[in-house]
C-alpha cells in the first residue's frame, strides 16, 4: 500500500495530498530559482499529476509563468507561500516544493543541479554556528 502525504501553505488555507512516490528530488541552484525563491536554491520534488489532488483552497492559488523562462511559480494569495504546480513540459509532472509537505517523503535528495550557478555565499555553510532554535542574544 502506498503512503499518502499532505501538504499546506503557511496560513493553512491551501492543502493538498500527494502519493509518496516521487520521480526525483533535487536542489536547483540556478539563478532563476534563486530569484524565484529568494533563497540559495529551490528544493523540488517531482510527482505524477495522477497522484496529486488539492484538498482545500485551490481557488486561493496564483500561478506565474514567466515568458522566456522555463520555470513557473505558484503561490497562496493569502500568505505568499510557494505551492505545487504542473510543469509546462507536457510530462504530466507536478513540481512540489519540498517545504510545503507536512510529513517527510520517503525519497531523499538525489542531487544538486546547476551548482555552477550557486550563490557565492552558499559554500562552507557546514562550518558556521548552528542552533536548534533562536541564537542566544
Ligand atoms: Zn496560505
Ligand atoms: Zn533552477
Amino acid at each position: 500500500m502506498t503512503n499518502t502525504l499532505t501538504g499546506s501553505c503557511l496560513c493553512g488555507r491551501i492543502t493538498f495530498r500527494v502519493t509518496d512516490e516521487f520521480e526525483t528530488f533535487h536542489l536547483c541552484h540556478c539563478t532563476q530559482c534563486q530569484k524565484a525563491t529568494g533563497s540559495a536554491h529551490a528544493s523540488n520534488l517531482f510527482a505524477q499529476q495522477t497522484g496529486f489532488a488539492w484538498l482545500t483552497g485551490e481557488e486561493r492559488l496564483k500561478r506565474f509563468d514567466v515568458p522566456g523562462r522555463a520555470i513557473s511559480q505558484a503561490f497562496c494569495i493569502d500568505c505568499g507561500s510557494g505551492m505545487p504546480y504542473l510543469t509546462l513540459s507536457g510530462s504530466g509532472l507536478m513540481v512540489i516544493p519540498a517545504g510545503t509537505l507536512d510529513q517527510a517523503p520517503s525519497i531523499t535528495v538525489k542531487r544538486h543541479i546547476f551548482y555552477g550557478e550557486r550563490a557565492a555565499w552558499y559554500d562552507d555553510l557546514a562550518h558556521i554556528e548552528t542552533y536548534q532554535d533562536f541564537p542566544p542574544s
